[in-house]
């Protein structure tokens, strides 16, 4: 009943471009398997969700909202698919996102545009727009995510919903589309902050498929959850937070102080403002870089959609001229000239020295710190007419502050976006962020601020 409940749902809302495939068949047949016994200690029992489709979902359909993947069936589900499986729930569809995970807004995946749920004028964000989208709806508690930059947590933001990156490989990317693999993490969007905890204890742990893999602690996070010690130290960026407009500074302050009063300790660190300001550049240096060379077997002719060419080169460049969209291919142009053999000496290796001093940056700031507190976004979800492509904003505030939740995947640190406040009815939400494997602390820092 549950199960067809949400098909309901989807499909009554199926102009949103939100959900791109429904896995109805399958979930259905899972789900009456289910009925059949139900296991009273397993809180994840029979609960549907959908994933990302850039998640590889045996048998199902799985585009990476990409034309170049429109008919791609793959083989073998995602580690974390499989392990969700293990758990008894019930994979009930496939969600939109921006092409192939490039994009921050919404408004490309090849199968349409997808707004926000709360004012179609305004972007939903993404790149896992689909997903925030679903969750903020209410039709299913939760949804798998990916983060490159911050596709799981300014989403979430926007959205008024608990978005998860946990600490870099902690998730196994295996059968995950890639991106950028240096940064890609796997994550949720969830309702609650204890709904993240049961997630994550289900789906971390080492897996061999996937040598950036690494063992975070994931015993008990449920249980531990209301055990944030009282000796945690919060801290914030003083250029970030001064780079904010007057009336979010104002709620920021008033926040720094409710934690005062709980007998937390909230410290004002400084950031290097030109590394600030590098974010964004090394970000897009090292991520189209990557996509260029993760993304090279999508040639029309290993698999996926194939144009018709009199050679393997005319084959592979009309398709890939024919399917992939603006933003993909412009990323793939600046990221293929990175990898030139002189651009790489002068550019790439530079943005990765760079990217080297960041994350000491962070090091040093968490030296002194457990929680970082960061503004996911420097506002509500934008006006869709106002909305810049990340590789194109040109806006005339501080633009860090619009990039800053990047910080966290250079030095693959576990960071979760919940609900803080609304702006004119619309959400924003505020961000917990820490050291790598702390992922239990930010879990618990989280639930304390929720
Ligand atoms: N919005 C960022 C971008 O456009 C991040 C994308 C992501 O995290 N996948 O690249």
């Amino acid at each position: 009943e549950l199960t067809t409940q949400v098909f309901n749902n989807l499909e009554k809302d199926w102009e949103s471009n939100a959900v791109l495939t429904l896995a109805k068949a399958e979930s259905l047949e899972m789900a009456k398997k289910l009925d059949q016994n139900f296991e009273d200690d397993n809180l994840l029992y029979g609960v549907p969700y959908l994933a990302k489709d850039n998640f590889s979902t045996k048998g199902i359909r799985t585009t990476s909202s990409s034309k170049i993947l429109d008919k791609y069936r793959p083989v073998f589900d995602a580690t974390v698919i499989e392990k969700l499986n293990k758990v008894s729930t019930v994979m009930v569809g496939k969600t939109a996102l921006d092409e192939l995970g490039m994009g921050g807004t919404g408004l490309h995946s090849a199968y349409g545009k997808i707004f926000n749920p709360r004012d179609s004028k305004r972007l939903v964000g993404g790149s896992s727009s689909g997903s925030a989208y679903v969750v903020a709806k209410g039709y299913v508690p939760f949804a798998t995510g990916t983060d490159t930059g911050d596709s799981i947590r300014k989403p979430a933001s926007y959205n008024a919903v608990v978005g998860f990156k946990p600490t870099y490989g902690a998730i196994s990317r295996y059968g995950v589309l890639p991106y950028a693999p240096s940064l890609d993490t796997v994550g949720f969007f969830t309702r609650n902050v204890d709904d993240m905890a049961i997630l994550a204890e289900a789906s971390f742990g080492y897996d061999k498929k996937d040598f950036t893999s690494i063992d975070v602690n994931y015993q008990n996070f449920l249980k531990n959850i209301d055990n944030l010690p009282s000796t945690t130290k919060f801290g914030f960026i003083k250029e970030v937070h001064q780079a904010l407009d007057d009336n979010m500074q104002k709620e920021y302050n008033q926040f720094y102080e409710k934690l005062k009063q709980q007998g937390y300790e909230v410290q004002e660190i400084s950031f290097r403002e030109d590394l600030l300001e590098a974010l964004a550049p090394v970000y897009m240096m090292i991520s189209f870089s990557e996509a260029v060379s993760t993304n090279a077997n999508l040639d029309g002719i290993n698999f996926g959609a194939r144009e018709v060419g009199k050679d393997f080169n005319e084959i592979m460049t009309r398709t890939r001229s024919k399917n992939f969209g603006e933003v993909v291919k412009r990323r793939f142009i600046i990221g293929a000239l990175n990898l030139r053999r002189q651009n790489q000496i002068e550019f790439l290796l530079k943005a990765k020295q760079v990217r080297r001093l960041i994350v000491e940056e962070i090091s040093n700031i968490f030296a002194k710190l457990d929680i970082l507190i960061i503004p996911p976004a420097p506002g509500p979800a934008p006006l869709i007419e106002a909305a810049q492509e990340f590789d194109q904003h040109n806006s005339p505030i501080k633009e860090y502050l619009d990039d800053i939740l990047i910080v966290a995947n250079f030095a693959g640190l576990p960071s979760i976006t919940i609900p803080f406040i609304e702006i004119e009815g619309m959400p924003v939400g505020i961000n917990l962020t820490a050291q790598v494997a702390e992922d239990l602390k930010v879990l618990q820092a989280a639930k304390t601020c929720e």
